[in-house]
């Protein structure tokens, strides 16, 4: 009996193994579909300054509905990654943010920056700096108010690499943003050579505001050290912005300033003037 039910066990464990890999197959081939159709969007997250109180940015960040259903950029980037899609998709997304936010500067705001995500692969490929360079050239937009924002750890996976292709970047115009920080183990070395523009403090310390004050005023002026602004993720509440307000950072992003939107909804944004909630 124990060997029977050894038996059924290996089966059941079989049949939901092959289920599960049919599942993953019919995920990547749509992905594979839809990068290869367009079909990947692009949403844009408002950065609002702290001292004007302005939108004076936008993160691109990619969207995928499949059949109707979002998917997650956190489920499908890695997957882009690994089926070697990334640089494909990671194009598309930079070439639609470049043509957006340069007809953006031209018609409503000239000093409009735009910030585009760049994975560990795509960093990890010579030609991405190529790509930049020429989505940079078609769209017109100037060098300068692109950011490119990449992690910590997609920096850890090859740090050589990453600087040599940053260096290059930076030679453009290019401003480079340190995406997430605070959640790697490499924060100080990567500070001492990188060249970094931008600190984006990651969204966990928001979070834990007001407990994680000091530890923000810490990176602020951290950042002001090497001469670089701050900008602080993840911003949800009244209450962590006015904890925020004195420390000194530059810019804060997240979900109060305003969400994710679509290319339509982002002139009334920009024409909004100051995007300051009521407090
Ligand atoms: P990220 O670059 O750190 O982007 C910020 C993420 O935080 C976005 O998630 C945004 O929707 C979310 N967020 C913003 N404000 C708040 C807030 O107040 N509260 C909470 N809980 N979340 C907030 P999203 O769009 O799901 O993207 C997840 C990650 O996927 C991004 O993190 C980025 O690492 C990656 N990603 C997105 N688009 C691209 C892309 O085009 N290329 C690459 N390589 N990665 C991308
Ligand atoms: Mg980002
Ligand atoms: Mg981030
Ligand atoms: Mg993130």
């Amino acid at each position: 009996a124990a060997k029977d039910a050894g038996r059924d066990r290996v089966v059941v464990f079989d049949a939901e193994h092959r289920t599960g890999a049919r599942q993953r197959f019919e995920v990547h081939a749509a992905l594979r579909g839809a990068v290869e159709r367009g079909e990947i969007s692009v949403a844009y997250q408002p950065i609002v300054d702290l001292g004007t109180h302005r939108v004076t940015g936008l993160e691109a960040l990619a969207r995928w509905n499949r059949g109707g259903a979002p998917v997650s950029p956190s489920v499908f980037i890695p997957m882009a990654e690994d089926l070697g899609l990334i640089e494909h998709l990671g194009n598309q997304v930079a070439r639609r943010a470049t043509e957006d936010v340069q007809r953006w500067r031209a018609e409503l705001y000239p000093d409009l920056v735009v910030s585009v995500n760049l994975s560990v692969r795509q960093l990890a490929v010579p030609g991405s700096v190529r790509a930049l360079a020429r989505l940079l050239d078609e769209s017109g937009l100037a060098p300068t108010a692109l950011r490119v924002e990449v992690t910590e750890s997609a920096l850890m996976a090859d740090v050589a690499a990453g600087v040599e292709r940053l260096d290059q970047l930076r030679e453009l115009g290019v401003r480079i943003a340190l995406d997430d920080f605070g959640t790697g183990y490499s924060s100080l070395a990567l500070l001492r050579d990188l060249p970094v523009d931008v600190i984006k403090i990651d969204r966990s310390f928001a979070q834990r505001l007001p407990d994680e004050t000091a530890m923000v005023a810490f990176i602020v002026d951290l950042a002001r050290t090497i001469g670089a602004t701050t900008v602080v993720e993840g911003v949800e509440t009244p209450e962590q912005l006015a904890v925020l307000a004195p420390l000194g950072c530059d810019a804060v992003q997240g979900f109060l300033l305003g969400r994710p939107t679509s290319a339509d909804a982002v002139p009334a944004l920009l024409a909004d003037g100051p995007a300051w909630p009521a407090s």
